[in-house]
This record gives structure tokens, sequence and C-alpha cells, in this order.
């Protein structure tokens, strides 16, 4: 990459990257380069965009609102866009989740959805600090989110300043009975504030696809030991596995929900931490020290709330389900179209989401074959961005079957022939 501009990429080595792609556009699955050509975008641009890019009515609320009120401190105020969306929220989420924190990125979702836990506990006068997370686990890049993620080459310089949690195995099938036993004995210990989840499927851990009834029955060792569940749909919510959350799969009640990435339909940075109404009383009090002290200078932003509320309006008003059971249906199709190629190990799909991993002698994040595809998709006007030796399609779910055609046709195409160029 030419050392041109100021801006510092994330998650780039600068040194070897790319130039990158100048982006001036979109509609739709499609980005339009500076140079007029167009690039399918088959990861909504990093698991954001749900309805496709520039949805016309996101764009007119949120320009509606910005002539209104643009923004407003939110501690002692509120407004209209905030109060709706809370409202609505309250009534999408699986029922029992009565209150609604704001805040600006998964990252922060999750932290609040920490502290809140910790919270919870301390204001009782209860000892409970331990958190329980799954390996591979991915909650964001803070440091309070890097400690409940998978430890590795991402976080290893900061190791020091990472508080320690207790690492659940992940449940894959086969292994699920051990599982749950396992965190049963956790639970027992006593001193375990909260297990924190990412529901269905691990996202930024290689797409790694678990069953409900597994979650299901992490709520009923959790409930049964007094410990709080928090559920991060950061990535599964607004209807990537194919319901609205990927919660309602495994008929349970988080005690927190974190929700981001596409509560805005992927236009605007904006999160919600949802949570019990016991948590909420356990920092209600005449004692002023147990206020839930969090805050962010664009809490509940009024232009990024008015995105959501106009994204709950078109789940209402357009046929979003059938067009994620259309995609769920055209990435079935796909997935086994890739099983038959005998290229890929693990093809597996969890709602609109497919993965297949590419056996190499170094799998992991910083296998060598993830650069050559990336670059090699892009070449043919696909957005995919491999993790490791994973390659994953999350598509919006506006996007054609011509569009889906085309991703397939260069994922087959593209490991075919890096596969082949390597010696692999
Ligand atoms: C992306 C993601 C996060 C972090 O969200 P940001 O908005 O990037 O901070 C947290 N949890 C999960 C499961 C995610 O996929």
């Amino acid at each position: 990459m030419t050392d041109r501009s100021p801006v510092w990429h994330p998650f780039t080595q600068h040194y070897s990257a790319p130039d990158e792609i100048n982006v001036v556009a979109a509609s739709g699955a499609l980005l339009k380069r500076a140079d007029g050509s167009t690039l399918i975008d088959a990861i909504s641009s990093w698991w954001v965009v749900t309805h496709g890019h520039c949805h016309p009515r996101i764009v007119e609320a949120v320009q509606r609102q910005a002539e209104n009120l643009d923004q407003v401190i939110f501690a002692g105020f509120t407004h209209p866009s905030a109060e709706t969306l809370a409202q609505e929220l309250v009534a999408l989420a699986p029922a029992g989740l009565s209150k609604v924190f704001y805040s600006d990125s998964g990252s922060t979702a999750v932290e609040v959805a920490l502290k809140m836990a910790l919270g919870f506990w301390h204001n009782q006068g209860i000892k409970r600090t331990r958190v329980v997370a799954l390996e591979h686990a991915y909650h964001g890049d803070t440091i309070g989110t890097m400690s409940a993620g998978e430890r590795g080459v991402f976080n290893a310089a900061y190791a020091p300043l990472l508080f320690d949690v207790e690492r659940l195995p992940f449940p894959a099938p086969g292994r699920t009975g051990e599982v749950l036993d396992r965190l049963d004995k956790m639970c027992r210990s006593g001193d375990v504030a909260a297990l924190i989840v990412e529901p269905l499927v691990l996202g930024a851990g290689g797409m790694l696809m678990w069953d409900p009834l597994t979650l299901h029955e992490m709520r009923r060792i959790t409930e049964q030991h007094d410990v709080l569940l928090i559920a991060d749909e950061v990535m599964t919510g607004w209807g990537r596995t194919g319901t609205l959350f990927a919660s309602e799969q495994a008929e349970i009640t988080p005690d927190i929900l974190c929700l981001a990435k596409g509560l805005t339909g992927g236009h605007l940075p904006l999160a919600a931490t949802l949570c019990s109404q016991a948590i909420f009383d356990a920092h209600y009090s005449p004692d002023r020290a147990k206020t839930f002290f969090h805050s962010s200078s664009y809490t509940a932003n009024p232009i990024c709330c008015a995105a959501a509320v106009e994204n709950i309006n078109i789940w209402k008003d357009e046929p979003v389900r059938e067009r994620i059971a259309k995609l769920c249906e055209m990435q079935e199709l796909a997935v086994g179209r890739l099983s038959a190629t005998g290229l890929f190990r693990n093809v597996r799909r969890c709602g609109t989401i497919a993965a297949v991993d590419i056996d190499v002698a170094d799998a992991g994040y910083l296998a060598g074959i993830g650069p050559l595809l990336q670059r090699s998709f892009l070449e043919h006007g696909v957005l995919l961005r491999p993790l490791g030796n994973t390659v994953y399609v999350m598509p919006p779910y506006c996007i054609t079957r011509e569009e889906l055609d085309v991703v397939y046709d260069v994922l087959e195409d593209s490991v075919a022939q890096v596969l082949q160029e390597a010696g692999l």
C-alpha cells in the first residue's frame, strides 16, 4: 500500500495491504468505486447493512431529523426519536426486557452490558464478579470486550490490561453435553456474575455455528444458579440468522441483550443494550452511588435514533421476512453447490449466513490464503473478506439471485485458482 494518505485504517497492515478502494456511492447490494466500476457487497459492509445501501426511507428519515434536532445531551433530557425507538425495541425484543440503554457501537453495547451485570451484583452487596465467555468469542475491540473475547494475535500486546474470564469451550456438535456440564459447574461456584454468548453464530471467531437447543439449556442453567445471561446479538440481530433475533430460535429471554450493527439498517452508528427490570431496579435507589455510571457524548443521537425508528418501520411495512426467507433458500442452494465441489470443509449455513473453511497448513486468522483470496475476489468485482481460511457470505437482504450467483461463481473460481497458484 502506498503511504500517501494520513488515514490509518482498521485491522489493516499498511505494509502489505493493497491500495484502499475508494467508494463514492452505494445502493442496494452495490458499491460504486471512484473509477465508475462496481463491487457486490457480499458482507453487508462488515455486517451492518441489512435492507441495502442508501435505502430511500432511511435516507429521508435522516434528512428530516437532521433538519429538526441534530443532537442534545441525554442525561436529564430526552427526545421523541429515542422514546419511540425504545418503545419499539421493548415490543420487538424477547418478552421481559423492559429498559433500553443507548450507546454508539457494538463494543460499547457490550461494555454497557458487562457494567450492568457487575453493577447489578455490586449494588446488592453480593460478591459475584466473574464473567464466563465462550472460546472463539468476539465481543469488540475495547479493553473490556477484548477481555471477554478469544485471546490471540489481535490482543497479545494488550494482554496485561485484560481481565480474566472463565472460558467455556465452544459447544460444537457432539460436545454440547460436556460444555453444559462445565457451565453448570462454573455456575455452582457462586461467584459468576454473568455468562456472555453470541447466540447461534460466533462471528469474528470464524462464523462458528451452534444450535438453539444448547442455548436454551444455557439459559436454564444460568437461571437455576442466578447467573445473568448476556446475549451479544450485535451481529446476529436484525434477521441475520433467519429470525429477527437469534435468541428467538432458542425460545429464551436473556437478562441483557446487545444490539448495534443492523439497528439503523446499517446507515449510522448506534447501539442499544436492553435489560430486565431487575437490573434497572438494582441501580434505582435514593443512594446516588448506585447510579449507572456510563455515558458517551453522543448517547442516543437523534439522527441515529431516527434512522433506527425507520429501520423498524421498514421491518413492519416491507416484506423483510419474506426477503430473508428467500435469501435463506438461495444460501441453502449455494451451500449445496459448494459442498459438491469438494474444495471446502465445514460447509455451513445459519439463516442468511453461509460459510466454508479451506484446508491449509496455517489455518487461523493469519492464514496466508486470506489476503490472496480477498485480492482475487475484489479483482472480480466482489467484496468478500475472509477470516483467515474461512470464507463467508453475508449479503444485504436485497441482493438479487443474479448478484448472488456472481458472488458464488467468483468465490469458487478464486479459491480454485488461488489454491492452484499456491500449489496447495
Ligand atoms: C461487530 C461485533 C461487535 C463490535 O461491534 P462494533 O460496532 O464494531 O464495536 C461486538 N460483538 C459482536 C458479536 C460483533 O459481531
